[in-house]
């Protein structure tokens, strides 16, 4: 089948050896439509020393697993545990030191036409939500995360940093929760995406003319200096969101955190569901999102494409 590979030198577009299922609990999914991630181009630059083919949103149909399964329309959680482990046990499966991360490590991505799956990692799409919708579950599951993790409620001020592919889908499901929530970027045409959801947004340089804090700072901008700003810019005693993994080192000063007892979480992946459930009710709305779509035999220029600063979700279609 044909797929983009990253070889620890160079992505390319070429044949590759078709996805096998080992278990009897895992299935082939034939990929209908996939994202780009920063985590991916962060994979390009050196980040977790992973080689295979790159990718893990994605949106698919299973072709081969379960009968139940096969034909399902489906997405898939991107970890998959080995489930004996104590981690495991424990109901920690997204942190099984054992696990292998699709298209990051250990495991074949999405940027092909098919891919293999446990079952476990699989949930079925509503059949309201598009393809098009369906394939940022895995992002916006990740936005979803902070409500798991800090308790924001509607008498919270939540800022937002970022104004890219996972700051917007932050913004979005932070303002579902009643927040009053800011958001700071540097791109006017995609705060205003936000204005339409009932955010409040501030320019990148309006910010730094006058500054403010918030009780529950989320940090999505990508960039290892946005640390220090979102550390200023949460309250004493309040919350800072680490959303960002960068694969430059960032060198900074720990010792307001302590002064001002922040609370410091770093949040990776989330529940799918709901993520489908905020597709399937409209409440995050993901279309104004999508910059261009490749078929999979461009999937180098996808990438080039995603690397451009100010670029939103670039999806790639390996039917096309
Ligand atoms: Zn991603
Ligand atoms: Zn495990």
């Amino acid at each position: 089948m044909k797929a983009l590979v990253w070889d620890g030198h160079e992505a390319k577009v070429c044949e590759h050896p078709e996805p096998v299922a080992t278990a009897s609990d895992e299935a082939i999914v034939e990929v209908s439509l996939a994202g780009v991630c920063a985590t991916d181009l962060e994979i390009t630059r050196g980040y977790m020393d992973y080689r295979g083919v790159l990718g893990h949103e994605f949106v698919g149909r299973v072709e081969w697993g379960p009968e139940e399964w096969v034909g399902s329309r489906v997405v898939g959680e991107i970890n998959a545990a080995c489930g004996a482990c104590e981690v495991c046990a424990e109901g920690n499966p997204r942190h099984c030191p054992n696990r292998s991360v699709l298209g990051i490590q250990d495991r074949d991505g999405v940027f092909a036409e098919r891919v293999v799956l446990p079952i476990a990692n699989l949930h079925r799409v509503p059949d309201e939500v598009l393809d098009e919708a369906a394939v940022f579950a895995e992002p916006l599951a990740a936005a979803f995360e902070i409500l798991e993790q800090v308790d924001v409620g509607a008498c919270d001020h939540c800022l937002v940093f970022g104004d890219g592919r996972l700051g917007l889908l932050i913004a979005q499901v932070l303002a579902t929760t009643g927040a009053s929530v800011h958001a700071v970027g540097r791109h006017r045409e995609k705060l205003a995406l936000l204005e339409a959801r009932g955010v409040r947004t501030v320019t990148a340089d309006d910010f730094e003319a006058a500054p403010f804090q918030a009780d529950i700072v989320v940090e999505a901008t990508g960039s290892a200096d946005g640390f220090a700003r979102a550390i200023a810019a949460t309250r004493p005693r309040g919350t800072l969101v680490l959303k960002s993994t960068v694969a430059d080192a960032p060198s900074v000063d720990l010792a307001p955190l302590v002064i001002h007892e922040i609370t410091v979480v770093g949040s990776r992946c989330g529940p799918f569901g709901p993520a489908l459930e905020a597709l399937a009710n409209s409440s995050v709305d993901v279309a104004p999102l999508i910059a261009e779509r490749f078929p999979l035999s461009r999937g180098v220029e996808a990438l080039d494409r995603a690397r451009q600063k100010g670029v939103l979700k670039v999806l790639i279609d390996p039917k096309a």
